[in-house]
């Protein structure tokens, strides 16, 4: 997705959600524009300095769900309470143990791909995000359940 995609995108989410487009927003997008695969907030926010966008942790808190809300990151809730980020949503698929904290990491499968299009199509929904986190005991948790 080109940056001016991407523009557009954060901008019809704006303009459909009422909420406020203003320079600070459109900076985080070039942050987390330069994000690559999966990251913490400390990560975003490290970026977010560097460049000299964003000088308060408080105001990138303040801003992500904006970025959440219209699909250019996934968050994850993983076990123990940690958070990761994500972006280029819907490449991924991924497994949890909610026991032992495994996280594991697989392309998407096809069919997955194709039942996502044909939700979207059924609905007449326009697709902007994917979470594609499953729950479960992997098989050594799954060992100690049967103790
Ligand atoms: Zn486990």
């Amino acid at each position: 997705m080109s940056h001016e995609e991407k523009l557009t995108q954060l901008r019809r989410y704006f303009h459909t959600s009422g909420k406020r487009y203003t320079v600070e927003r459109e900076h985080m997008l070039d942050v987390i524009a330069e994000m690559e695969g999966t990251f913490t907030i400390v990560d975003l926010f490290k970026v977010a300095k560097a460049k000299g966008f964003v000088h308060a942790a408080s105001t990138l808190y303040r801003n992500l769900f904006i970025f959440i809300d219209s699909g250019f990151i996934t968050e994850r809730h993983l076990s123990g309470g940690r958070v990761e980020y994500e972006t280029n949503t819907g490449q991924n698929a991924f497994l949890l143990c909610v026991g032992c904290g495994t996280l594991k990491k697989m392309r998407l499968p096809k069919e997955f791909k194709a039942m996502q299009e044909e939700l979207y199509k059924k609905h007449k929904m326009m697709p902007v995000a994917y979470n594609y986190l499953q729950k479960g005991y992997c098989s050594k948790c799954q060992k100690k359940i049967a103790k």
